[in-house]
């Protein structure tokens, strides 16, 4: 059975008074129409038919400012969702939104209607990062918030961006140990991605902004998701998937790649298994893996199998599934034999 089922549900804020310079979504919602109630149960109950057995099931207010919209539409769309949730046809509600706008009213109002998640897009925890995107607050808010997430009892998340104007390997860093002193059980990383209709994407073709090469994205996300991994932090998502990107088409810039998190993943596993070969002397070798591993330990496109090939020639190899493993656990296991 499946474990886990999100049914997603796009709000957009519309009005938004703020200017993220990465964000198109003023843009593209001034052109479409609001989000009904009759749309949210419509689109509950078209995901609720096709799920099949799952042991849970989530509906997610995604669109990173839940809490900014008006009240009255915040309550609208809650009371739908808590009225599946009590009918027991769905398990939890989960939201994310600005870290400015929680206050003990609004995380009042989230109890009452069973919320039990929230996210909050924090983007970066440098002043400076946050300051040039334009997101509009600092820091301290952001701690101010989480802690009082954490004192209602919601099971919080924390987003972050990868590669703002103003980031660094060091800012990255800093922001992930952040992160882990504010404790959130969930974490998403997210590398930037340039769309169009964008302030980012005029600094782009202006030559002010050098998006990050996918390189130095895998790096800068890798160091980050250890440190949260390390903490015992549930890194939810890594890299946008094409779905998330609220655009019309055209070109995009920066790190967008549909399989984002198994670069980084696959990363850390090359370097999990390196460390090992380098041990083994010559002759046939198995790796192993369970399943849910094993595409990381081959490498996106086979770029693992590759490079060992190339490093290690007087190795015959072979990738194996042992469903006896932990996730991300790998086992160079040497025949003994010389070829
Ligand atoms: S990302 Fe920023 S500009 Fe875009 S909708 Fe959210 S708050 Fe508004």
């Amino acid at each position: 059975m499946k474990k886990h089922a999100i049914i997603p549900i796009f709000i957009p804020h519309l009005g938004c008074p703020h200017d993220c310079i990465f964000c198109n979504q003023k843009k593209i919602t001034a052109r479409q129409a609001p989000v009904t109630g009759e749309d949210v149960t419509r689109t509950i109950d078209t995901w609720l038919t096709t799920l099949g057995d799952v042991e849970t099931v989530e509906i997610a207010f995604y669109g990173g400012s839940f809490t900014a919209i008006p009240i009255e539409e915040q309550r609208q769309y809650l009371a739908i969702a808590k009225g599946y949730k009590d009918a027991g046809k769905v398990d939890k509600i989960h939201l994310s939104t600005r870290p400015d706008y929680i206050s003990r009213e609004i995380l009042d109002q989230l109890a009452e209607f069973g919320t039990d998640t929230i996210e909050l897009g924090v983007q970066s925890l440098d002043d400076e990062v946050l300051r040039r995107s334009g997101r509009g607050h600092d820091a301290a808010v952001v701690y101010r918030s989480a802690e009082m997430i954490k004192d209602y009892g919601f099971e919080l998340g924390i987003q972050l961006m990868i590669g703002l104007p103003g980031d660094t390997m060091e800012t990255c860093i800093y922001s992930a140990k952040e992160t882990v002193k504010i404790g959130p059980e969930i974490a998403r990383l997210y590398p930037t991605v340039v769309i169009q209709e964008t302030a980012l994407y005029d600094m782009w073709k202006a030559g002010t902004y050098v998006p990050l090469s996918e390189e130095e994205a895998v790096a800068r996300t890798r160091a980050m998701y250890e440190i949260l991994t390390d903490a015992g932090i549930n890194i939810i998502r890594v890299g946008l998937k094409s779905s998330d990107l609220i655009h019309e088409g055209g070109d995009i810039g920066g790190s967008f790649h549909p399989a984002f998190r198994q670069l980084v993943e696959g990363d850390i596993a090359r370097d999990r298994i390196d460390r090992q070969l380098g041990f083994v002397p010559g002759g046939k070798v198995d790796i192993l893996a369970n399943s849910r591993s094993f595409s990381n330990m081959i490498g996106n496109g086979g770029r693992n199998k590759k490079f060992f090939l190339d490093k290690y020639p007087h190795l015959s190899i072979l990738y194996k599934v042992d469903n006896t493993l932990q996730d991300g656990e790998y086992v160079v296991r040497s025949k003994g034999e010389k070829l």
